[in-house]
């Protein structure tokens, strides 16, 4: 059952099974890892089965930046005054459907986290990278990684930079972060089982007391850590259509959506499905921020300056997806991603608008009225971040093609099971599976869509409601083990 949208079959407990522990972790990414430690420092003996050869999933393939803030230490040293309220402000402003017991939690929790991250063994330095681009090009721990200067958002919370770094250059993080979990998962003796595909979960009048894979079986509260669905396009298909035809998928093959679907089979309900994170990012480097996008008919239609992901949503959900970076010759530079196409240049405006298809005399209007708002620094269009706004009057004026296809995006799911603050997996009705958790990307918890995400939210979430599913789901065993 490697892609489909079946369930898989429910088991009941078998005669013998071949493993017990307190805690059966699923998966062995951030979110596992982080689950396993949880539960091991709750007290409870864990096992992590992990389908393939492994530790790492999507998780040892991430940039490394964990989205987290409130006045960490990294914050604190660079000089970045923030607060848990703007860090909430900001979250609640941009996700559509915020929870606000989760998001309150992470937020008030996040400096903690911050320091039992360290604990664990990573390490971040205490440094800034002041550029916009997609993921910082060294080792320096803490940048701007969401929309927290963009207008509307830099109105409703005081913006403070997020995005922190593992000490690893480029985007290496992740792997390293990888390397140091499961070298933390190894000092803590907590038992790992690789090449083990879970394939069912085994249910006893009601609750979930463990899981089955092809010739064994490990009782144990069970904490879902699978990963999402990017590549099955089945559920693809069926969740996310609308936006996931616009993006090639970003992941492992083991992102087939298997963790969700074992929730589903015990009657789990989903959140966000339709959720994703795309983008094409035309910068880094930053000059290109100075020209402006518009969409077939010549209009603009997002804040240049906003982060990658926000841009590439709106590109989509424009006519025909269609869309085009527009800066003049003083401007022009080449994007170090190659992610977008160079059209062509002109001499002058109404001959791009002409080659565009762009009728006639909407371009022209379009940018004489931004380069006039632009001379005196202001945008009252979008309102663009005034660091980012320039006149364009320098002919030839050149155009980059962002309309997915001919730009390449990618990107991969946000959506997963409906939980509780605790990482306990819901139903439609709210109420609980007992003995059943998820988190990480099979879970649906902080991030929502491409317009809220920002870069570290998944790792953030991941190893924050981990940690949380792990110990909730040792405490979950501890009660059993007292009826
Ligand atoms: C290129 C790239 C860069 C990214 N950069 C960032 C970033 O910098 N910051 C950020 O926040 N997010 C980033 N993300 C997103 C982030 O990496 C993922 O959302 C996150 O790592 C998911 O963690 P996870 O533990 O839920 O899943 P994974 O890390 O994928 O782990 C799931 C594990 O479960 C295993 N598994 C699956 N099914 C089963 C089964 N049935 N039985 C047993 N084991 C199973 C898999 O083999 C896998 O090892 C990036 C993603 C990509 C692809």
């Amino acid at each position: 059952m490697a892609v489909g949208t079946a369930l898989p079959e429910l088991i009941s407990p078998p005669p013998d099974w071949a493993d017990a522990a307190d805690v059966v972790v699923v998966g062995f990414g951030i979110a596992g890892a982080c689950a396993a430690i949880g539960a091991a420092e709750a007290g409870a003996r864990v096992l992590i089965l992990e389908r393939t050869g492994a530790a790492g999933g999507a998780s040892a393939l991430a940039a490394g930046h964990f989205y987290l803030g409130g006045g960490t230490p990294v914050q604190q040293a660079t000089g970045h005054d923030d607060s848990v309220a703007a860090m909430r402000d900001y979250l609640t402003a941009v996700t559509p459907d915020p929870d606000h017991a989760k998001l309150g939690a992470y937020c008030a929790g996040s400096v903690a986290h911050f320091g039992w991250l360290e604990a664990q063994g990573l390490s971040f330095e205490r440094s800034f990278y002041p550029g916009k681009a997609v993921v910082q090009p060294g080792t320096e721990g803490l940048m701007w990684t969401g929309n927290e200067k963009v207008a509307p958002y830099r109105e409703s919370a005081k913006p403070a930079p997020r995005g922190h770094k593992v000490n690893a250059p480029a985007e290496r993080g992740g792997a390293e972060i990888m390397r140091v979990l499961a070298a933390r998962v190894r000092a803590l003796g907590i038992r790992v089982r690789f090449e083990t595909r879970v394939e069912h979960l085994v249910i006893d009048r009601g609750q979930v007391v463990g899981v089955a894979w092809p010739g064994g079986a490990a009782s144990g509260a069970v904490v879902l850590a699978a990963g999402g669905f990017v590549m099955n396009p089945d559920m693809l298909a069926a969740y996310a259509a609308r936006m996931s035809r616009h993006f090639l998928p970003l992941g492992v093959p083991t992102d087939d959506g298997l963790g969700i679907r074992l929730g589903q089979s015990a009657g789990a309900a989903t959140a966000h499905m339709d959720g994703v994170f795309l983008t094409a990012s035309f910068y880094p480097p930053a000059e290109l921020l100075y020209g402006i996008i518009v969409n077939k008919a010549g209009r603009r239609f997002v804040a240049e300056d906003s982060y990658h992901g926000l841009t590439a949503g709106e590109v989509v959900a424009q006519p025909d997806s269609t869309a085009y970076l527009i800066v003049d010759s003083k401007h022009m530079v080449w994007p170090e991603l190659p992610m977008v196409r160079f059209i062509d240049g002109w001499e002058t405006v109404a001959l791009m608008e002409a080659a565009l298809g762009i009728p006639v005399g909407a371009l022209q209007e379009t940018v004489a009225n931004y380069n006039v708002a632009a001379a005196d620094e202001h945008d009252p269009e979008l309102d663009k971040h005034p660091d980012w706004i320039r006149p364009l009057t320098e002919g030839p004026w050149g155009a980059f093609d962002l309309t997915p296809g001919t730009a390449t995006y990618v990107g991969f799911t946000l959506g997963g099971l409906r939980t509780t603050v605790d990482g306990a997996v819901q139903r439609g009705d709210d109420s609980i599976i007992p003995g059943l958790y998820a988190a990480g990307a099979c879970a649906s918890t902080i991030a929502q869509d491409c317009g809220g995400y920002s870069s570290g939210t998944c790792l953030g979430e991941g190893s924050f409601f981990g940690r949380r599913a792990g110990a909730d789901a040792a405490r979950h065993s501890r009660r059993q083990e007292g009826d």
